[in-house]
Order: structure tokens, then sequence, then C-alpha cells
């Protein structure tokens, strides 16, 4: 997923406090905090779940060198607070707390697990508002779009407190009168869950959910640019009463991180959502150990729109793919191919709809365009869009940098796009819709399909036959018919080719952090 941005992290010696006065007043491009930030900041300090520490076997550590990283909110650069910035001993001790409560852990019986999942699940939704205000802060969304994500989030918790009792194994009939074989399904042990900046809540919930519910335990490293809402969701399950060591939390040095879950041979399994570059090379350091892996890794979508598609549904799914948290998830629509007959319609529709999005800080009233997570974000949409100018394409709308300046981009349309700019080859994770004609199904096809990447890909038409024919042809994990939003707790989310390996959600997320073991009794007759 998503674009390479330099670790923008620096590790710096602990400074006072968080939210105090002298983090705010950290330079670096900020503005002071807007009234309604400064507000948000205060409740949550006294919420209770605004953490800064690690969390390592059940009790909230420092860096071990005192170290600590700069949280900052992206729509002003203002400093937040200042985290732990752990490394290679941190994220050892954690491993050893979650190898040690594994034993206890994976005893607990399915519906003491699903109990403690369900408790995890209330408390989020009790305090989503809260919840939302702290992703809004770190990551930028607009309130609305991350009280969403709260729910969304906490759902993989409900789906797993549900799934957890329904793990069930096989009797299997045995060639033999004297034998009985079964299989069991066990749970695969300690699991290093690392996690991106753009969903910072169900990107966690996601995948510890399952493996919570399946008995595992985990060493979650949330993203250097998210990682109080990661932190927050640790304390709340540590209320939930999950005992100590099943849910632990570095951060800080993601290499350092990264290096030590992968030689570690307590940890059996690795689930990472993130850029290819970095799912890659996780998936090559997985192999000295031999752990399972399960990568949710960069998308490029196509969205097809067909001459016979309602032009009103596929205006509304369009814009929900592709502007949803102002571009930057995995599954937004990389680029759109709009047919002949109905391209200069289609165009004209979608900029009467881009214009009216509202651009702005996520605390502002109405606001559905927050700013992007960073400098680098921003410079990458130019750069994008800067080399697709140059080859040709037209800008319609936008194209530049937002009148509120720092991290804000104006909602961008740019036409004649072809399949050999960057921005086609590459995600621009942001606000920029690409159009790009073509004359027959079978071409939009081959365009669609010419890419590394098999995450998500959507497309509009009201033919039946044409539906089933495409969906089945599209080389890809997921599939939006006429429908632009496609994420949801109760259905597999994954890719095929470099988007990845395996499947979040669903009944199927469950056997990611499960292992299959055959028993076979003799001597029964
Ligand atoms: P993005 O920042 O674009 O979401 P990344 O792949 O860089 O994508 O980051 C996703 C997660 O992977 C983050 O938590 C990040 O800190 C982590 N990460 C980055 N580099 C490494 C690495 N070498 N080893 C382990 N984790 C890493």
């Amino acid at each position: 997923m998503m674009m390479m941005i330099a670790q923008a992290s620096i590790c710096k010696t602990r400074l006072p406090s968080l939210l105090s006065t002298t983090c705010m007043l950290q330079p670096r491009l900020s503005r002071q905090l807007s009234t309604g930030a400064n507000d948000v900041a205060a409740r949550l300090n006294s919420s209770g779940f605004f953490r800064t520490q690690g969390l390592i076997g059940g009790k909230w550590v420092d860096a071990y060198a005192g170290k600590t990283i700069e949280v900052n909110n992206p729509a002003t650069g203002e400093v937040i607070a200042n985290v732990a910035c752990m490394g290679t001993r941190e994220t050892n001790d954690a491993i050893s707390s979650a190898y040690d409560a594994f034993k206890s852990w994976s005893k607990f019986t399915a519906a003491e697990r699903s109990k403690c999942l369900r408790k995890w699940y209330d408390l989020i939704m009790a305090n989503k508002e809260q919840l939302g205000e702290l992703i809004t802060l770190e990551q930028g969304k607009p309130l609305k779009e991350a009280i969403g994500e709260v729910s969304y989030g906490a759902s993989f918790l409900e789906f797993s407190a549900e799934e957890a009792k329904r793990v069930y194994g096989d009797i299997i009939p045995s060639p033999l009168a004297d034998r009985r074989l079964f299989v069991l399904k066990q749970p695969v042990g300690v699991v290093g869950a690392i996690t991106p900046w753009n969903f910072p809540l169900a990107m966690i919930t996601r995948k510890v959910g399952p493996a919570l519910a399946a008995g595992c335990t985990v060493v979650i490293k949330p993203s250097e640019f998210t990682p109080l809402t990661a932190l927050a969701a640790a304390e709340l399950a540590h209320q939930a009463g999950v005992p100590p060591g099943v849910v632990n939390v570095v951060m800080g040095n993601a290499p350092e991180i990264g290096d030590a879950l992968l030689a570690s041979t307590q940890v059996r399994k690795i689930t990472f959502t993130g850029s290819t570059a970095v799912g890659k090379k996780l998936m090559a350091g997985a192999a000295g150990t031999v752990k399972k892996v399960s990568l949710e890794l960069g998308g490029n979508a196509p969205c097809i729109i067909f001459d016979d598609a309602d032009i009103e549904v596929a205006i509304k799914g369009t814009l929900g793919s592709k502007f949803r948290n102002s571009g930057q998830t995995c599954v937004c629509a990389n680029r759109i191919l709009v047919q002949d007959g109905i391209y200069d319609k289609f165009a004209s529709a979608l900029a009467d709809a881009v214009k009216n999005l509202k651009v702005g800080d996520g605390f502002s009233e109405g606001v559905v365009q927050g700013p992007l997570i960073n400098e680098a974000a921003v410079q990458k949409v130019e750069t994008l869009l800067q080399d697709a100018v140059s080859k040709g394409a037209k800008v319609l709308l936008g194209g530049k940098r937002h009148d509120l300046g720092f991290t804000f981009y104006e909602p961008t349309i740019i036409s004649d796009i072809n399949n050999e700019m960057r921005i086609s080859r590459e995600e621009v994770f942001g606000p920029v819709a690409t159009l790009l004609r073509f004359k027959t199904e079978d071409e939009a096809i081959s365009i669609a399909n010419d890419t590394n990447a098999g995450l998500a890909a959507y497309f509009f038409s009201s033919n039946v036959q044409r539906t089933w024919r495409v969906a089945e042809a599209l080389e890809y994990g997921i599939v939006g018919v006429n429908e632009g939003l496609v994420s949801t707790e109760v259905a597999p989310f994954g890719g095929v080719k470099q988007s990845g390996l395996g499947r979040e959600g669903s009944k199927y997320g469950m056997d990611e952090f499960l292992e299959m073991k055959y028993v076979c009794m003799g001597n029964m007759s």
C-alpha cells in the first residue's frame, strides 16, 4: 500500500510530557493548534487512554534509552505528543512477554476469549467519539470519517468475538478400520502485526481481533505517524480484561523492530499492511525462520465506467472510492477508465461533484477532504501530476496545493491519461482522479489488468451479462460492481499478484492465525 515515505520520524531524547506547552511549541512548519483541536487534545489527555509509552507485558514503559519520537497533527504540523521511540531490546522483551502469555491465553476457552474481545469492542464503541477525535488529530481525516473508522475497526473485534467460538476441526473417514483421523485447528503462536497510518485503528483490529480469537498473542508495531490510536486501543484492551502480555505495542525504529520480529524463532507469524517495498522485505526476512506471512500491500485500482452505466451510481461510487481519506487508501480508485460514449458526460458530472468537496481541518464542520499525511505525500502527488502533464495529461480541476497551504491539496481531476504515465503505474495516494479513455470492453480489461498490483477493482455497468464477465476477468482480490465502498468485516479483504498474500476479515481471515494439526490414532479396533 501507499507511497514510500521516508521514515520521517526521528528518535530524540524524551521531552516533557505529552501535550505540554513545550511540545506544542516544537517548530517544523507548525501552526498553532486550532481552538477545536486544542480542546480535543485536552479532553483526550484526561480521558485515560491517551498513552505515549509502549506496552510490554501489561506495563506501560518508556523506551529503554529514554528516546522519544514526535507525533504531529498533519493539518498543522503541530506536535501532539512525544511517544517512546523503541527498538530491538524493547521488541525482544515484547516478544518474550507475548510468548509467555501465549501459554495461558491459548488455553483459555473460546468463550473466555470471546468475552474479552466483546468487552474490548464495547469499550471502543463506548469511546467512539473520543477515539474518532484522536484519529482526526494524528491522521487528519474528517471527524465523521474518523468516527466511521472507529465503528469499522470495532466491527472486527465483534466479528472475531463471534468467530472465536467457531474454530472447528474435522474428522476424516479413515481408510483403515483400526484408525481414527482428525484435524485440530490450533493458534500459530506469537504474531508480529505491523500496521500503517491511513487507518490507525482498523488495520490493528483487523489483525489483532482474529489473532486473539484464534488464541494467538501479538506484538503490534503501529506506524510512527499514528501511534496514539494504537496505544489507546491497547489501553482499552487492557481495561477489557485482555491479560498482560497478550497485546503488546512497540514503536519507534521500524527497521530495528521489524528485524527483531523477523529474527525471533518465537514469532510464528507476521501480518503486515503497508507498502509493497516493505512487504517484500518482510517476506524475504521471514524466510530465515520460515514464518507464516500475510501481506496487504499496494493496489492500483482501476475503476471502469462503461457506456451502459447508471451515471449517478457511477459518480457516487467513484467519489466514494477515490476521495475517501483524501485518496489515501490502498483500495482508492487509481485509474478511472471511461468508455468513449460516456466520457465527456462523466467527466463533467465528476467535476461538478468534486468541486463541491470541502477541504479543511478534519475538525471543521462540513469538511470531507482533510490534509495529506505529510509534506512527502504532497510532494509525491505533485511529482506524479507533473509527470502526467508533461506527457500530455490535462488538468480539468484543481491540480495544485490548496489555498489552506501546508499539507492540503485541491481535489483534482486530470484527463487524457494513459497507462504508461507514472500516475497510472504507482499509487498517487492523494485526491487526484485520473481519467483514461477506452473503446471496448476487452481493451478496458486489458488496461485494468496491466499492472503488478491486484487488490481492488471497480466497474459500473447495467448490463447483467457484462457484470459477470468483467467481474470474472479482472485479476483482483476484490471487485466492486456498481459500488465504490466494499470493505466490511464480514467479507475477505486482500489482493492477488504483488498486492499481497492472505485475507483479512470474514471467516477466512481466521485461517491466517491457525495451524492445522493432523492427528492419526491407531489401535482403535
Ligand atoms: P506507509 O508508510 O506508506 O504506510 P510503509 O510500508 O512505509 O508504508 O509503512 C507501513 C508500516 O511498516 C509502518 O508501521 C512502518 O513503520 C513499517 N515499516 C517501515 N519499514 C519497515 C521495516 N524495514 N521493517 C518493519 N516495518 C517497517
